[in-house]
């Protein structure tokens, strides 16, 4: 018995070194010589330990995959395809706690699985199936070697991984055999694992790659990092990358390395995931109805290209914010040939380390122009980007803000012209085929300077501009006059406040009109699901600066009246501002914002003193001692219920 102890201990040990840590300490003839006496003494006594490396072959084949509930479900992520929706993600978080760090992962592209414990040994293994039951595929995932057998770990644990098959595994796979080549690495690895017979699964070679605890009985880990350190203390395989950071420009720039790093990895990844580190916000911002409120996952859905850099010139945006626009050699991307590319601002150039000459990394997204990633090499006599002391359009001096460079002239010519695009763009005013070029002309020839000016051009005013023929000029006319009724939500962002994304704009169109939006205090725009404290004081400046007053009293006198999207003022919930905390058991929480605000209610993201009523679901938290420390009215949930009509 001491012997076969010894023989599988001995042997876990050589997989682990070769499997997981990819560092083998012996040659396969040592490790078959003893794994096979380890098989003839499991046949002389009959006795085979639970951890023993011979229950890796997986077994005969099975008719069908029985079907198993998990402990715990096992979510799927929310999606953020755009930078605002991340931006949004890290901006609800930090309302929470402004000090909370997230983790940074890459997210591969294969088959979620789920890996269950009891009392340190395996006992299961289930595909995430629809997240809350799965396959039984335990006879498949032992012949994986990336995890144990036997865990220090007593209680019950279910550990999450992905299965994936390696590209150069793939390939060397489909050489042999040509006659059935595995089409791409996610298929394959789904297939390898969802195939009924263990042998074609060992064949095929698939691995886990362990990232998460879903379960634990006792002793729950208190963040991400803890889990990834207990994953890998207990042998799992785990990915080597995990960015901590504690800002958006630092999940950025993580997402961005991700970005970068993907294209040589021997994995098949389509994303980042973005977490927050600590449970203790987990459980305060809680789940939706299909996802977790705290993770998010960053999409990769747009094409890459490799080019070099030929020369830098200097942009001004809407904002007055100088940006570095790059001219590369020629390349294909997403069907077009591209010859610019756009960086952030002046702090991506060096932290992105991209010089003239370098060979960088292009993507093409939902941005007009693409961006650069980052840089994949340098050339001999690459030359680092000089820095501009004055504005290249007016000459104004500029002013360095963090990463970011200034205009610091209001009236830079680009700029306007700048922000008048931003005002006809499609999620904004719309102004179909008012294009930058237009607003230039009519910046250059018909003294057009605020948008109020737009409402002001008559068919006379397109006379003697080359290209403007009837029919365009109408079409235009036409366009600008359909902008005067364009949705609450996308005037609020066509009018350029410093922060406000789509996403923030949809929060303040909730107010009904630009009036109340102007009303608003601190308190309450950071009560707001999606604003933060800088947006909200960015808010607050722009309604107080006497320009930006008189621009909106013209542009009202000018007839632009954007459709309200005011809420019922009548109903059990009307005047009341609400604040939702802890879970409920009868619906999830934007359900319940939902009918809050159906019934006239205002549903805020955390206790103000505007707050007049708390709904305090299960495990409720700060918020619940915050409303009651202010004499705030609290109820449960049974009488929310009630209040609802749905009890
Ligand atoms: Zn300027």
């Amino acid at each position: 018995m001491d012997r076969m102890r010894y023989l599988v201990d001995t042997l876990n040990k050589w997989a682990y070194e070769y499997y997981v840590q990819d560092a083998p300490s012996v040659s396969d003839r040592e490790y078959d010589a003893l794994y096979d006496e380890l098989k003839e003494l499991e046949r002389e006594t009959g006795v085979r330990l639970p951890d023993s490396p011979t229950r890796r072959v997986g077994g005969e084949p099975i008719k069908a995959f029985a079907r198993h509930r998990h402990i715990a479900p096992l979510f799927s992520l929310d999606k953020a395809v755009t930078e605002d929706e991340l931006s949004a993600f890290i901006t609800r978080v930090h309302k929470l706690d402004p000090a909370a760090a997230f983790t940074v992962e890459y997210k591969f592209d294969g088959l979620t699985m789920c890996l269950t414990y009891e009392e340190g040994r395996f006992v299961r293994a289930t595909t995430r199936g629809n997240g809350t039951e799965g396959e039984d595929v335990t006879a498949q995932a032992l012949t994986v070697r990336s995890f144990p057998l036997a865990i220090p770990y007593r209680g019950t644990l279910e550990v999450r991984g992905e299965a994936i098959i390696r590209l150069s595994v793939l390939e060397a796979y489909n050489r042999e055999h040509p006659d059935e080549p595995l089409k791409n690495a996610r298929n394959a690895a789904a297939g390898a694992i969802r195939n009924l017979d263990p042998k074609i699964t060992a064949m095929r070679r698939p691995e886990i790659i362990f990232y998460d605890i879903n379960y634990m009985s006792a002793d729950p880990v208190s963040s991400q990092q803890e889990a990834v350190e207990k994953l890998k203390a207990w042998g799992f395989q785990t990915f080597p990358f995990l960015r901590v950071c504690s800002s958006f420009d630092e999940v950025r720039a993580a997402v961005d390395e991700i970005e970068v790093g993907r294209k040589s990895l021997d994995v098949l990844t389509d994303g980042a995931v973005i977490k927050t580190d600590s449970e203790v916000i987990r459980r305060e911002m809680g789940y939706t109805d299909k996802f977790p409120r705290w993770a998010i996952a960053y999409k990769f859905e747009a094409e890459e290209a490799e080019a070099t850099i030929e020369r830098v010139v200097w942009q001004v945006g809407r904002t007055g914010k100088l940006t570095p626009l790059a001219f590369i050699t020629p390349v294909e991307l997403a069907g077009a040939t591209v010859r610019r590319a756009t960086l952030n601002n002046y702090g991506d150039l060096t932290r992105k380390d991209v010089k003239v000459g370098s060979r960088v990394l292009v993507r093409r997204s939902n941005e007009v122009i693409p961006e650069i990633l980052g840089a994949v090499s340098h050339a001999e006599g690459s030359v680092p980007v000089e820095k501009p002391l004055v504005c290249p359009a007016c000459g104004s001096p500029v002013a360095e803000v963090g990463a970011n460079l200034f205009c610091t002239n209001r009236a830079c010519p680009p700029r306007t012209v700048q922000k008048l695009t931003h005002y006809c763009s499609k999620n904004a005013a719309d102004v179909e085929g008012m294009s930058e070029a237009t607003l230039t002309v009519l910046y250059e020839k018909r003294n057009v300077r605020n948008f109020s000016d737009l409402y002001a051009l008559t068919g006379s005013s397109f006379e003697g501009l080359e290209g403007f023929r009837e029919k365009k000029t109408e079409n235009l006319l036409s366009a600008i006059d359909a902008s005067r009724r364009m949705p609450l939500e996308r005037f609020l962002y066509a009018i350029g406040i410093d922060g406000i994304g789509r996403v923030a704009a949809r929060d303040l169109a909730a107010f009904g009109s630009v009036e109340a939006v102007a009303a608003l205090t601190f308190d309450e725009l950071v009560a707001l699901e999606n604003i933060g404290e800088i947006t909200a004081n960015s808010i607050l400046r722009f309604f107080a600066d006497e320009e930006n007053r008189a621009e909106l009293a013209r542009l009202k006198a000018a007839g632009v009246c954007p459709a309200s999207s005011a809420r019922p003022t009548q109903g059990a919930f009307a005047g009341e501002n609400v604040v939702l905390t802890g879970g409920l058991a009868s619906m999830s929480r934007p359900e319940a914002q939902k009918k809050i605000e159906e019934r006239g209610g205002t549903a805020q993201s955390s206790v103000t003193r505007k707050t007049t009523l708390v709904v305090a679901g299960s495990d409720a938290g700060s918020k619940l001692q915050k409303a009651l420390a202010l004499g705030i009215r609290v109820i449960g949930e049974e009488e929310f219920l009630a209040m609802l009509g749905e009890q």
